[in-house]
């Protein structure tokens, strides 16, 4: 009969007597940064490194936005310039793969722009092997002798490798197969269905089958332009055991190792094309990454493991089942500044995430087992739900974090309230701590203030919104007074409403991006008549003049129509950009022009690439053209110079 495999936290003793363990014991992913050393073949060796290792957990880099400041960042490990691979291997990597043995699954993964250092972390050279040979000559070893005669369990290894380029999943072992799926278990087991996978009993085993399938991705390389240092590459070690007496059962570990595509900021390489779409898709499974980490790390209820194929695949290692380290390799030299800061900024929200391990167990034989399996992903559940960190195998809810938990989300407490006052409080809570906020952090108030604090925000809410309302319809007035009086100082020369019919802040989108600068400089400096001249002058069929221009001039226009001060739009600009580097994407959908992916795009770059520094840098965002930055801008400059405006002491009558 067949009984549920996945056993949150079970050990052997929880086997024999086959219960499930209740209380999963936490594993959170642990993060290692490897600073590697100057490489003389890029003739850099006589530059000064941007990055300083402190202690054997800590580092400082130099602050680019102020020369005074450094920047500190604190991980489970630091392994310096002249750290050894044997270094790396022993200290963070060896110690997991024991929970292989006890059916739970590990992974590895080395993140970082191209050229820091992955491969070499990862595979090293003959003379300086990486994890990748050293893992697996220990985890032979460990199968032979857990596995031999006489002892209960026998073990079997099989190992797969695939790449993920572009979002397709390509079988290196067997190169001529095409795009594979990834399919979920009903015991929520990761699979590929017709995946290669070898068995191996010995080191040679594995390097008969590894080195040319390596040798495949580096065909590829070559032809198709650096395309393995654009593809995540996933080494899976599975170890299979089948206990030699009665009950017979049967237990699973996997390992993944795994070298991830260069993370660096394609946008600042001017790639275009093929290379840019590559980017893209690399950026995506890479922010994607981001996204699960955050997700685990707020006990959020949907972890997005299937918005990427990398994600997917790492379902089962991730938050989930898994003992997972991350080593970011960072290099010295200047040129990976910005690179070397978006990874320590990656690498440190990833060393929160709380894994809970299980053991993949199963009374039932594996053909079966497998046959289900197949069975399943030929036939997928229609709405299977993806599962939280906190849904175990068993169906039953989360238990309480043992006390040795860093600090949970304490939305976790508060899913009682509506799902935006949670989002409002968390933000909240996160800018009082960047401001380093000695007091209690709201989400820890007692009950009746927080409750005091959500009803004022509301009622802060309501009130800017009937303010806006309240501007909108004075200006409308305003305008549509100016008009007349226009139209008596001037006769037929006075232009038409450029909006006749609608409220000033629903403006007709721009078609090209215009400084803003340029819009408050021209707005103060018009007087009313170059104004009309050049309302009149618009009017004018000007083949030359495109329509785009048009436009940007009719925000121009409509700006010095409504007299708006200058110091009010300064205010507007600096209110947008105070939203954009602290909005979550909830918040950041309350702007005008931006939908829920628009606002997704904006958060995952902030938090890739740190705060906007101005607001035309939206355009930086990968799937944000500098066309709909400028109808961004248009849509939401006049109504944040509203609000900025109700907020001012009156000072007309
Ligand atoms: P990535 O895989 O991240 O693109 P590589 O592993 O190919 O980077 O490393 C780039 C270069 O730096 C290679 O020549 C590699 O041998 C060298 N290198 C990387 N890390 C180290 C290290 N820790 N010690 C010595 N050389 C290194
Ligand atoms: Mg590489």
């Amino acid at each position: 009969m067949a009984v549920a495999a996945a056993a949150t936290g079970a050990t052997r003793s929880h086997l024999s007597k086959g219960r499930i363990s209740r209380r999963p014991a936490v594993a959170r992913v642990r993060v290692a940064v490897r600073l590697r050393p100057f490489v003389e073949e890029t003739g850099s060796t006589s530059e000064s490194s941007c990055v300083r290792g402190l202690d054997s957990c800590s580092l400082e880099i130099a602050n680019g936005r102020n020369s005074q400041e450094t920047l500190k960042y604190q991980f489970d490990a630091f392994y310096g310039e002249t750290s050894t691979q044997q270094d790396i291997y022993a200290g963070f990597v060896q110690p997991i793969l024991r929970h292989l043995m006890n059916g739970q699954n590990a992974s590895v993964l080395a993140y970082g722009p191209t050229g820091a250092g992955k491969t070499y972390t990862m595979l090293g050279s003959p003379e300086q092997p990486g994890i990748i040979p050293r893992a697996l000559k220990d985890l032979l070893q460990l199968t032979w002798e857990e596995g031999a005669e006489g002892r209960p369990w026998a073990i079997t290894v099989y190992m797969s490798y695939l790449e993920i380029y572009q979002e397709k999943v390509l079988d290196l072992l067997a190169p001529a197969s095409g795009d594979l799926v990834i399919r979920e278990d009903r015991w929520g087991n990761i699979l590929i269905p017709g995946l290669t996978q070898k068995p191996i009993a010995s080191f040679t085993d594995f390097e008969q089958h590894f080195l040319p399938a390596s040798r495949n991705r580096t065909v590829g390389a070559t032809r198709l332009n650096q395309r393995s240092s654009r593809s995540h590459a996933v080494l899976l070690v599975k170890v299979e055991q089948r206990e030699r007496m009665a009950p017979f059962r049967q237990r699973e570990g996997k390992l993944y190792l795994i070298d991830l595509a260069g993370s660096e900021d394609n946008r600042r390489t001017g790639n275009q094309g093929l290379r840019l779409k590559e980017s893209g898709a690399i950026n995506a499974s890479l922010f994607v990454l981001g996204k699960v980490v955050d997700a685990l790390n707020q006990g959020l209820p949907r972890v997005p493991y299937r918005d990427s194929k990398l994600t997917r695949l790492l379902q089962d290692s991730l938050g989930g089942s898994a003992h997972s380290v991350l080593i970011a390799n960072i290099a010295p030299e200047r040129r990976f500044y910005l690179d070397t800061v978006t990874s320590l900024n990656f690498a440190s929200r990833s060393k929160e995430v709380i894994n809970r391990p299980f053991t993949h167990k199963s009374f039932q034989p594996l053909g079966e087992r497998v046959k289900l399996a197949q069975k399943e992903s030929l036939d997928p559940p229609e709405a299977k739900r993806v599962r939280s960190q906190d849904e175990l195998e068993d169906g039953t809810s989360s238990p309480e974090p043992p006390p040795s938990c860093p600090k949970r989300s304490p939305l976790k407490q508060l899913n009682t309230l509506e799902p935006a006052v949670q989002e409002r409080l968390l933000n909240l809570d996160r800018i009082l701590d960047a401001r380093g906020s000695q007091g209690t952090s709201i989400l820890s108030t007692p009950r009746r203030e927080r409750t005091a604090l959500e009803k004022a925000l509301k009622e802060k809410d309501s009130e800017i919104q009937r303010l806006k309302e309240k501007y909108k319809e004075l200006e409308a007035n305003r305008l549509s007074q100016r008009h007349k009086e226009l139209e008596e100082e001037n006769g037929s020369l006075a232009p038409p409403c450029p909006f006749p019919s609608q409220t000033v802040p629903n403006i007709k989108p721009l078609n090209r991006v215009v400084p803003f600068q340029l819009i408050q400089e021209q707005t103060t400096s018009q007087s009313k008549t170059q104004v009309l001249q050049k309302e009149n002058r618009k009017r004018k069929p000007e083949p030359l003049r495109g329509q785009q221009e048009e436009q940007a001039e009719g925000l121009r226009t409509t700006l010095a129509l409504l007299q708006v001060p200058p110091d009010l739009l300064a205010e507007s600009r600096r209110k947008i950009l105070g939203l954009l580097n602290t909005g979550s994407a909830k918040e950041l959908r309350r702007l005008q022009r931006i939908g829920e992916k628009k606002a997704q795009l904006i958060v995952g770059w902030r938090e890739l690439h740190g705060p906007f520094a101005e607001v035309e840098d939206l355009g930086l965002v990968e799937g944000i053209s500098d066309k709909q930055v400028a109808t961004f801008l248009k849509a939401n400059i006049l109504s944040f110079a509203a609000e900025c405006f109700s907020a001012l002491p009156r000072r007309d009558a």
